[in-house]
């Protein structure tokens, strides 16, 4: 009787999510992305980039049934607060703060990364660059936005909060397609 009864309460909710699975919407690489990013899950820890914390979790699932899926490469980039890039030929660069990273999902398919809020530049609203790749997936392109802008897919807006310290907490799941 119990048994059949968690059934039913598990197998509705289970069946909408199914549904709902969609593979993440994509987005430009941009000019700024380089290959060889730090392995860190600390994009800024000399602070320099900018007085916003902000830590970005989530996690990543495959189509067709968003099973999670571990060992998912996570390269994310991203502008200072003052809307600039690393490592593109400019100002000196603050080798603590490079604002780029590779960090490596666990086997439940999550993964974080502590950085600070990226600035505007001209032309665009605050964003992180993400390229993901998995072995028997789809690379996936695309970009974590904060704050609405026209044209943003609600599925790439990050879902934001504050918390008690005045860190920002981001959360941003993605899904990919099979290859
Ligand atoms: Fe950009």
């Amino acid at each position: 009787m119990l048994a059949g009864f968690g059934f039913g309460l598990c197998a509705a909710p289970w069946a909408a999510l199914a549904q709902q699975c969609k593979g993440t919407p994509r987005d430009a690489l941009g000019p700024f992305y380089k290959s060889d990013a730090p392995a860190t899950g600390e994009l800024c820890v000399s602070g320099s980039g900018g007085t916003e914390k902000l830590v970005v979790t989530g996690r990543v699932t495959g189509l067709p049934n968003c099973v999670p899926l571990a060992g998912v490469r996570v390269e994310v980039w991203q502008a200072d607060a003052h809307g600039d890039y690393t490592q593109v030929g400019g100002a000196r660069d603050d080798p603590r703060c490079l604002l780029r990273a590779s960090v490596i999902a666990d086997a439940a398919g999550q993964y974080r990364y502590a950085t600070i809020l990226p600035g505007e530049y001209p032309g665009r609203p605050r964003h992180i660059h993400y390229r993901i790749s998995h072995p028997g997936h789809a690379l996936l392109v695309t970009q974590l936005y904060f704050g609405s802008g026209r044209g943003i897919p609600d599925a790439l807006q990050a879902v934001l909060r504050r918390d008690a310290q005045g860190v920002w907490q981001a959360r941003f799941d993605l899904t990919l397609v099979p290859a």
